[in-house]
């Protein structure tokens, strides 16, 4: 009988890109763990599932514990790649690390007091979490706050209104210099009219990024978005010209999982983008799932058609590549749930790395159906 392990020898690619050449060749994909994502088993599966399925790139919170636990995860997976039942090639993902310039909701957790909670609730907040980040039971109760990832979705589902969100107490420039060192990639969280606090943060960071290789800047449409955009393209041109440098286009932030219309805000902002010319790479995500590849395949925005130069960075007619957030953990839950330790269960590890290559799979393959 054929096993699980055996049927996904044959289903990894054999000639995987590097990060950057899946950037140009616009079929780089991105998990992102989240940036307040701090279940450290969940987040060292998921990168190790993803790295196996082919993912160009690891986006995790800028804590320590959580960057160690990627990286604990991409280690295991380079083990299994040199290993003897792995017959497919293999290359490293990048491992970026996301920080927020500002206010940002993703650096939020949900918070109530279970005490105040009537014994006949139905328990819609328990339900409603895409991160089983509210439990009742004998081992906690309320928010597990590791597990929170500050999505809001059961902020308004409580019928007495008992969750609030609060501030994620942050403390990005003392633990910049331990994490950026460890990463390939660093990505900024804004949005419009926080342009101070992008620089405060950008100056503090920029002494520190002389080894990346990318940049990304990570924000929601607004008014005046491209302006905005603009005078930051401005301040790191003027600073940073050796890494890459992406756009993140946040359409409907955390919603991947909610249904298909939420890829449609994702692909109308990264139109938007595109048709500013800001130098740089366009990458899709917030809302992104499993109908992103297809839709922007059939819109003809899937290639790497290059238009320009501009100092040291690239202008682009159509989108790099997708980043994938809620859709893709929500994917892989219930089966990286079923163990600490995913390399110790084949069984598990490779069904994870099948249903990883279902997402990664649809995207890479815009490449050789060219
Ligand atoms: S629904 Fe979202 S905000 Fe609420 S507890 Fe779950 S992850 Fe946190
Ligand atoms: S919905 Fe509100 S009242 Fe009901 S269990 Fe959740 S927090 Fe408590």
């Amino acid at each position: 009988m054929e096993t699980s392990e055996a049927k996904t020898k044959t289903t990894l690619r054999t000639d995987p890109l590097t990060p950057l050449a899946s950037l140009q060749a616009g079929v780089w994909f991105k998990l992102i763990c989240g940036a307040s994502y701090q279940d450290l088993p969940a987040v060292r599966n998921l990168a190790l599932a993803y790295a196996l399925a082919g993912a160009d790139c690891i986006d995790v919170a800028a804590d320590p514990a959580v960057v160690a636990a990627a990286k604990a995860g991409l280690a295991a997976a380079e083990r299994i790649a040199n290993g003897p039942n792995f017959s497919g090639s293999y290359r490293r993902p990048w491992l970026m690390v996301s920080m927020s310039a500002g206010a940002d909701p993703h650096f939020r957790k949900a918070w109530f007091d279970p005490a105040n909670c009537p014994a006949d609730c139905p328990r819609p907040c328990e339900q409603i979490c895409p991160a089983a980040a509210i439990a009742f039971d004998a081992q906690s109760s309320g928010v597990i706050r590791d597990r929170c990832y500050g999505c809001g979705r059961c902020l308004p589902v409580c019928p007495l209104g008992l969750i609030e969100a609060r501030s994620y107490p942050t403390t990005l420039n003392a633990i910049a210099q331990q994490v950026l060192s460890q990463a390939d990639a660093l990505e900024i969280h804004t949005q419009v009219g926080q342009q101070a606090a992008f620089e405060r943060l950008w100056q503090t960071l920029y002494p520190q990024m002389g080894h990346l290789k990318l940049i990304s800047i990570s924000c929601p449409d607004g008014e005046g978005l491209i302006s905005y955009l603009t005078e930051l393209q401005r301040l790191i041109c003027s600073t940073a010209t050796g890494p890459t440098l992406v756009w993140q286009t946040d359409g409907r932030p955390m919603s991947g999982d909610i249904g298909r219309g939420t890829t449609h805000a994702a692909i109308r902002l990264a139109q938007k983008v595109l048709a500013s010319g800001l130098t740089g790479y366009v990458q899709l995500a917030g809302g992104t799932n499993q109908y992103t590849a297809l839709k922007l395949k059939e819109l003809g925005l899937l290639n790497s058609r290059q238009v320009g130069r501009t100092a040291g960075h690239t202008t682009h007619q159509t989108v790099a590549g997708i980043a994938y957030g809620s859709f893709a953990r929500h994917l892989l839950m219930s089966v990286i749930e079923q163990t600490l330790y995913l390399e110790e269960d084949p069984h598990t590890l490779w069904k994870a790395v099948e249903l990883a290559e279902s997402l990664v799979g649809p995207l890479k393959a815009v490449m050789s159906s060219r």
